[in-house]
């Protein structure tokens, strides 16, 4: 008896998308079955270490590939770990990796999604592209029943119990009439031989009565010396071991020989992965102890900040029948670490020379490589130095620390920083103008992680790094041709300010850091900027945060001294309690802040604007 099933709605899906958009890639199908008969092999070898009875009669692990031109089939075997019932329902019913399912029911038009279905692995549903039926006959190792799984692709699929001696999978392909490319031996080792060379098990063409060939190399690629290995092998073992469609980024092969023996392949992609700030994320590294797949759960291998970073590491120093949990603090794993990220930041130093080339890297993974900085103690300066800003200087091109200090005016003291959310926006800000005039470079920073980094490293290179608001004691813009409001004016003006404002600003209070602004808003010493309380609100929170503010008046700006005079001639005078909101809309305004009442201050500037024309 068959039991007969539905996929789930997200699996029709992302059938319909593999099925109509990859087309011109159909023959990826066999690069997505065999590698997922490599990781079946992979699993069966490390189950073993501890349950050696699930090896016994099993003999070489390897892949087979039966064409069949007369039938118009195709069979791809493994001697791997093999599927239960439970294992085909949910592993090939369902698509079990988290986010996959929202992507797929978002996906609105195939191509525009296409990029993007790549990150996820289309993996077996591939098959369906040169396939109008699959057929799976599998028996999972260290289990008596057999499966059969059937599909079309398109009405759900049926299981039902089944014989077979070997523990693993036999997938039999039912092409299509006009697939039957994929029956020819040739064809077929051309296509072995271009995307799955790198396999670690044999892939073995059956020749019918000729007999047998094997196709690829079957040592695992990062096992081979680096001068045989081509672009093309590493891409495709990057496209293996990340499921990614990108090419690589980087490719960094390295061994690493003294008292602790690693070999590491690790890459970095050409694109964001669409989960990069999502908290579940698990970094990409599998370990490898001897060649035998051990885990790509062990999150010590790497640090957070380098989650994007994909490939492999193996060890022969590392205990094999060590359980995962254990590696977790296994101090050896905690050196392969170290040594690993030196060697990425190392060679993202010397990528780092070539602006254009460094931008497809920063702009994809800038933001969270960043990170870093706040977590990264031990590295915290070198990162810095990795890391490129937007800056006043700067136009379209970022600037790194390096560069800041080298162009430095002599006499400048600190590298200086404003926070916000928008580079154009903060690009504006009124409290750059004492900067900008003097020549003094700010950088620009408008992710939410810098709010962080800036508050442990403070010093980079001897130079002190200081928000533009901590920076009044270090220059004086020029005032020659100012003229300042006399301090008695001001001090009655101020009063009048804050009456009109209490409740909403803490204080306000006279600067000397604008130029052109007749006021801005600051911070009073202690609380958390504009931006980061912002970003609390975003987040909900703002109840526990916010902070009054402090407007701060400019004294050298003709309206300011207008209004300090104005104050002090008539207290009573109405323009002064009218402008004072508008001021304080301006600052507000300026920030990037919602002011509180539109109609009020559209209604007043539209009066102040006609009454110029008079
Ligand atoms: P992925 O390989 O990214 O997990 P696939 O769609 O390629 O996604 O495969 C889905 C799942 O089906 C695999 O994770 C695995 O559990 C199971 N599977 C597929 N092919 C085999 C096989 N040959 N042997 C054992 N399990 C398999
Ligand atoms: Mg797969």
């Amino acid at each position: 008896m068959a039991d007969k099933m539905e996929f789930r709605a997200e699996v029709n899906k992302m059938l319909d998308i593999v099925i109509n958009s990859l087309y011109s890639e159909k023959q990826i199908f066999l690069r997505e079955l065999i590698s997922n008969a490599s990781d079946a092999c992979d699993k069966l070898k490390y189950l073993a270490l501890t349950n050696q009875d699930l090896m016994k009669g099993v003999g070489q692990l390897k892949i087979t590939l039966i064409p069949n031109a007369d039938n118009n089939t195709l069979q791809i075997k493994d001697n791997g770990i093999g599927m239960n019932r439970d294992d085909l329902i949910n592993h090939l019913g369902t698509i079990a990796k988290s986010g996959t399912a929202d992507f797929v029911n978002n996906a609105k038009d195939n191509g525009s999604s296409m990029e993007l279905i790549g990150q996820f692995g289309v993996g077996f549903y591939s098959a369906f592209m040169v396939a109008q039926k699959v057929e799976i006959l599998t028996r999972k190792a260290g289990e008596d029943q057999a499966w059969k799984w059937v599909s079309n692709g398109v009405d759900g699929f049926e299981i039902s119990e089944a014989e077979k001696a070997e523990n693993g999978t036999e997938i039999t392909l039912f092409l299509k009439a006009d697939e039957k490319q994929y029956t020819d031996t040739i064809y077929l080792r051309q296509i072995v031989r271009l995307y799955s060379d790198h396999i670690s098990y044999p892939i073995v063409m059956d020749l019918g009565k000729n007999g047998e060939e094997t196709i690829n190399t079957g040592s695992a690629l990062w096992t081979r010396p680096k001068a045989e290995i081509t672009q093309e092998q590493y891409k495709e073992f990057y496209h293996h071991v990340s499921k990614n469609f990108d090419d690589p980024w980087m490719t960094l092969h390295f061994k690493a020989e003294g008292n602790l023996e690693y070999t590491g392949l690790v890459f970095i992609p050409s694109t964001q992965p669409y989960d990069l700030f999502q908290p579940d994320r698990k970094n990409g590294l599998k370990l490898y102890v001897n060649r035998v797949f051990i885990s790509d759960k062990v999150e010590e291998l790497l640090p957070n900040y380098l989650r994007f970073v994909k490939g492999i590491i193996d060890s022969s120093d590392l205990p094999l029948n060590i359980s995962r949990e254990m590696l977790q603090q296994n101090p050896l794993v905690a050196k392969i670490r170290t040594g690993t990220v030196s060697r990425i930041l190392k060679e993202l130093k010397k990528r780092s020379e070539n602006y254009d080339d460094y931008m497809k890297f920063w702009q994809a993974f800038g933001t969270a490589f960043k990170e870093g900085i706040y977590e990264d103690f031990s590295n915290r300066e070198e990162i810095a130095s990795l890391s490129r800003f937007y800056s006043t200087k700067g136009e379209d091109k970022l600037v790194s620390l390096d560069e800041y200090i080298e162009r430095m005016p002599t006499g400048q003291k600190a590298i200086y920083y404003i926070t916000g959310d928008d580079v154009k926006v903060l690009g504006n800000n009124p409290q750059l103008e004492a900067f900008k005039n003097k020549g003094l470079e700010v950088l620009l920073l408008v992710d939410p992680i810098d709010e962080f980094w800036t508050q442990v490293l403070t010093k980079y290179k001897d130079k002190d790094i200081k928000h533009i608001s901590m920076a009044e004691e270090d220059f004086a813009p020029d005032r020659s041709q100012a003229i300042k409001a006399k301090d008695a004016d001001l001090q009655k003006l101020t009063d009048i300010m804050a009456k009109t404002l209490n409740g909403e600003v803490a204080k306000v209070a006279t600067t000397e850091k604008l130029t052109n602004s007749p006021v801005c808003l600051a911070v009073e010493d202690g609380q958390m900027s504009l931006h980061l309380e912002r970003l609390m609100r975003n987040h909900q929170q703002q109840t526990a945060f916010a902070s009054l503010k402090v407007l701060e008046l400019n004294p050298y700006h003709p309206l300011i001294v207008k209004l300090s005079e104005l104050a002090a001639a008539d207290q009573a005078d109405a323009r002064i309690t009218e402008m004072t909101k508008m001021l304080y809309d301006q600052a507000l305004i300026a920030e990037g802040e919602a002011i509180r009442n539109p109609s009020f201050f559209a209604e007043r500037l539209g009066a102040y604007m006609l009454n110029s024309l008079n």
